[in-house]
């Protein structure tokens, strides 16, 4: 009787277990869970069975020239779902084996029929912070770190250092405010240049651009920026006090005022040809040898020279 009694009793739990199971499967069946990739631009939702319930895109994500990334965000979704959806039915599965003396079973995903899982795999990441570069909106960041997953070791780790490279070695130079990796940089240290003259710049690539057209041999002050209301950027947020110093300290007869010739730049120059005009320097500003509205920076080198040899005085 012992005997039969005791399998009489295994058999009663192991349809007790059996019971279980199906309820726990009718509840997965249930349960929604959520996963989106892209910031949101493809949202998946899966059952605790990991049967894939809904596909929702954002409009914008849809691009018939990048098919490729909105492939790749839908795996990224579907597997987060799917992965997140494999940790709950473990986490049952646990429960109902491993407690099968504990009375009543309160299964957690019975108070949550829907969860939301914030996507935080590493591409998501990379992602995000590509996002917060200028210029860069959600789909070309995703575009960007699923461009870099599928780059080579190699090469995605030679990216990483050249951007580590950039912050350890370049500076500023202290006279000039040029991007550089001397201190001061190679053109202030130049002795063949004229220390005579200044070329006042927004930024580094507009002074590069105008040495590379090879009609200046002076020195350059980079502002760092235009003076721009709208933006907050006022004569503070630039280096001008320390080209008032420069003038100051040094044996400066000339300065050309080589800002943007847009709305900014031009009412940047303004501004400084005022400062400057009762120190009593010559003061010029680059000619509309420039279409207005440009950037100095993507200016040929001839249409440059030309802007320059024809500067005016201001
Ligand atoms: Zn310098």
């Amino acid at each position: 009787m012992a005997k039969g009694g005791g399998m009489g009793n295994m058999m009663k739990q192991v349809q007790q277990m059996q019971a279980k199971m199906e309820k726990m499967q009718a509840e997965l069946e249930e349960m929604e869970i959520e996963a989106s990739s892209g910031g949101g631009m493809v949202t998946v939702v899966v059952n605790g069975k990991q049967d894939v319930i809904s596909i929702k895109l954002d409009p914008e994500v849809v691009d018939k020239d990048d098919v490729e990334m909105l492939q790749d965000l839908i795996v990224a979704a579907i597997n987060q779902a799917k992965e997140k959806a494999g940790e709950i039915q473990a986490e049952n599965m646990s429960q109902i084996t491993g407690g099968m003396n504990i009375p009543g079973m309160n299964l957690p995903f019975q108070e949550n029929d829907k969860l939301m899982f914030k996507s935080a795999n590493s591409v998501e990441r990379l992602a995000n912070r590509l996002a917060r570069l200028p210029g860069i909106g959600r789909k070309s960041a995703n575009r960007l770190a699923f461009h870099i997953l599928k780059l080579s070791k190699e090469d995605a780790i030679e990216l990483a250092d050249t951007i580590r490279e950039v912050k350890e070695k370049v500076g500023f130079c202290s006279e000039c405010n040029n991007i550089s990796e001397t201190d001061p940089c190679q053109i202030c240290s130049d002795p063949k240049r004229s220390r005579s003259i200044i070329c006042v710049v927004e930024e580094t690539p507009d002074a590069a651009a105008i040495d590379k057209a090879e009609s200046f041999n002076g020195m350059f002050h980079i502002l760092g920026g235009k003076l721009s209301p709208l933006d907050g950027i006022g004569p503070d947020d630039l280096k001008i006090s320390e080209l008032l110093q420069r003038i100051h300290n040094g044996d400066v007869t000339e300065i050309i005022l080589a800002t943007n010739p847009n709305v900014e730049g031009e009412a940047t120059a303004l501004y400084l040809a005022g400062l400057l005009r009762p120190l009593g320097l010559k003061i010029s500003r680059i000619a509309r040898g420039l279409p207005v509205g440009s950037d100095l920076e993507y200016a040929d080198s001839a249409t440059l020279s030309r802007a320059l040899e024809g500067r005016q005085e201001f």
